[in-house]
């Protein structure tokens, strides 16, 4: 039965924080002797460089709190996040985040680098390239912010995951899984992926800064910062997510990161299965909360026009199988979970693709015995400097 710790916390000062935050991961069973000379790598949400009084990053403060229990534990905490757009040593910079590493001796790794993650069981997306940071962590903290989304409706501990894909390679997987219910599916991906796809595998604990939080038209610059007064954690981030909600009274129906997930059984497949520790829920929960509509300018601009074929076909690359290899064996065929691949028509000796229906998910590439499946730029592909 997961385990979720839910605490007071009212304001981002240091003995509060480092207070709520030990006792979090009592809480939750895990024990801080264990950072002893693990290399910890900490993943705030870092989505712009912004203040923290907007609520849009995980508060500098927060991560503070967390490194220092890392290294007062004999660990080295290492921060590694991608920001959206902008650089992640800009994004530092332009935060109170570079203060705090300076101050408290931080290195960051390295967010460009990747490495290839393999989750068989995935439902689509079974090879994701993440940061390589992740590889070489011996635990990994993520420290979600709560906040609305205009898409998945909430951000939490497992959308937080999409920061471990580097820069523009994120604005390419909202193109290859464009609608709400596709993006979702794909972040469970990630999630199954980060939380069982290593090998081998590798504790992963969310603590989420739940203390001032977004609602409205999150998670952006049109959001509204707003005092849920809390601090979460566990190691199950769908668990996290269904109990970060209810504080906030919304509607968990919507949450498709949560009732998908629930589904797919990562550990819990019903609120029934959850148990809360420290606070009850009714205790924090508000009743006038404001979620996002879905209308904002950004979840529109991610729904268009990332969501148009012509899009996407220029954007991205696509599987292009090769004549002079192909045995016409139809081993993509089988593979392709969005029937994109049909049978050899024509003249030419390969199989038939529908790229308007192909999510670019590259199974069929990964699969043929033969190597005779290639990746084709997009015409346009060198705006997104890829
Ligand atoms: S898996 Fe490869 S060799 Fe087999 S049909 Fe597809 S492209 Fe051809
Ligand atoms: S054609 Fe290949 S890349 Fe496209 S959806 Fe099917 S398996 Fe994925």
């Amino acid at each position: 039965m997961p385990v979720v710790s839910l605490l007071p916390c009212a304001a981002y000062e240091n003995r509060l924080l480092t207070d709520a935050i030990r006792k979090s991961l009592s809480n939750i069973g895990f024990d801080v002797k264990t950072f002893k000379n693990a290399r910890v790598v900490v993943k705030p949400n870092l989505l712009m460089p912004a203040k923290d009084e907007k609520a849009i990053i995980t508060h500098s403060e927060f991560f503070r709190a967390v490194v220092q229990i890392v290294k007062e534990s004999g660990g080295t905490p290492i921060l590694l996040e991608s920001p959206a757009i902008h650089s992640l040593a800009r994004t530092l910079k332009k935060t109170a985040y570079g203060r705090v590493l300076e101050s408290e001796g931080i290195e960051t790794a390295d967010p460009g680098i990747t490495r290839t993650l393999h989750y068989e069981d995935a439902k689509k997306f079974k090879h994701i390239d993440i940061s390589e940071g992740y590889f070489d962590a011996d635990i990994i903290l993520s420290l979600p912010k709560f906040k609305t989304h205009g898409i998945t409706y909430i951000t939490g501990a497992v959308k937080m995951l999409f920061g471990a894909i580097p820069g523009v390679e994120k604005s390419k997987m909202h193109m290859r899984a464009p609608t709400p219910e596709e993006f979702s599916e794909f972040i469970l991906d990630l999630y199954g992926a980060m939380t069982y796809g290593f090998s081998p595998p590798k504790p992963i604990i969310h603590i989420m800064d739940a203390v001032c939080v977004q609602e409205g038209e999150g998670p952006g610059t049109a959001g509204k910062p707003r005092w849920l007064n809390a601090v979460l954690a566990g190691d199950n981030g769908i668990a996290i997510d269904y109990a970060a909600a209810m504080v906030a009274g919304l509607d968990i129906k919507k949450a498709l990161t949560v009732v998908n997930g629930f589904k797919r059984d990562y550990g819990v497949s019903s609120p029934d299965e959850i148990k809360v520790v420290g606070a009850a829920i009714d205790d924090l929960r508000v009743d006038d909360f404001e979620p996002a509509t879905g209308n904002s300018i950004f979840s529109n601009m991610f729904r268009w026009p990332f969501n148009t074929t012509t899009f996407k076909n220029l954007f991205l690359d696509r599987p292009a199988p090769q004549e002079d290899r192909c045995t016409l064996c139809y081993q993509c065929k089988k593979i392709c979970a969005s029937g994109a691949i049909s049978e050899s028509s024509g003249r030419k000796q390969v199989p038939a693709y529908d790229y308007d229906i192909c999510i670019r998910c590259y199974c069929c590439l990964e699969i043929c015995p033969e190597a005779a499946i290639q990746k084709q730029r997009g015409r346009l592909q060198w705006v997104l400097g890829a």
